[in-house]
């Protein structure tokens, strides 16, 4: 038996390939799986849950349902999918979980989160997680506008993003040291799994705290697989 993390699979319907390969996942090694956890953006956009079926994401959610009726499913949203909510859960039978969660890994109490809360020095995306991602009142009011009106404005958002990117160099958008270490500090933990940053590793950090980093999918899948006795990433190629 086994448990399952991946993240930022960035399913969008220019990579159907990504998608066959997540569904593939669900319908082959993951059938013996204990759990299985979702770290954020599963998804390149999500405008709703109420969208689901515009963005064709319906496949995606009806594969994971069959998932989630051999396997307990989590979610936690990242910063392109935090729009997920109710329906989405019941739709893909994943449970959504905070960001941050701590979780009871064979016996090692392990920190789960998309990983985007330790970039502290990406200052313009903190502003953002701050002004929108946890902004309540800001998500209601955007979903209450028309899916039309929805897909334009998360446009303009993507092409900004994309600036942003371009403009900060690589360093601020990777985690900050001090940001991981009040992690680990914070909820008393020596193991943490997140993605975000797509750069895959296995960090050790002082105190004999350990850092699992998943990587994104684009050539290749980035799937923390983790036994009683083992946790390691592994990667296979994504069949075009
Ligand atoms: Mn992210």
């Amino acid at each position: 038996m086994a448990t399952y993390f991946l993240s930022d699979l960035h399913l969008k319907p220019e990579r159907l390939d990504l998608a066959i390969a997540f569904g593939q996942f669900l319908a082959t090694t993951a059938t013996d799986a204990e759990r299985i956890y979702l770290l954020g953006d599963l998804f390149e956009y999500w405008i709703g849950d109420d969208a689901a079926q515009t963005i064709g994401a319906a496949p995606v959610l009806e594969a994971m349902k069959v998932a989630s009726q051999h396997t307990e499913c989590f979610f936690i949203a990242g910063n392109r999918d935090f729009l997920t909510g109710a329906q989405f859960e019941r739709e893909s039978g994943f449970k959504i979980l905070a960001d941050e969660t701590v979780i009871d890994l064979y016996g090692t109490p392990t920190l789960l989160l998309h990983g985007d809360s330790l970039c502290t020095d990406d200052h313009a995306h903190m502003a953002f997680r701050e002004e929108v991602v946890t902004n309540e009142e800001r998500k209601r009011d955007f979903l209450q506008l028309s899916i039309p009106e929805r897909i334009e404005q998360a446009q303009v958002a993507r092409a900004e993003s994309g600036n942003h990117k371009a403009s900060v160099s690589m360093e601020i958008m990777d985690v900050t040291l001090k940001a991981v270490e009040q992690a680990f500090e914070k909820y008393s933990v020596a193991q943490m799994i997140h993605g975000h940053t797509h750069r895959q590793h296995i960090h050790s950090h002082k105190n004999d705290c350990t850092r699992y980093v998943l990587g994104d999918w684009n050539t290749t899948s980035s799937i923390l697989v983790a036994t009683a006795d083992d946790l390691e990433i592994n990667n296979q190629a994504i069949q075009t």
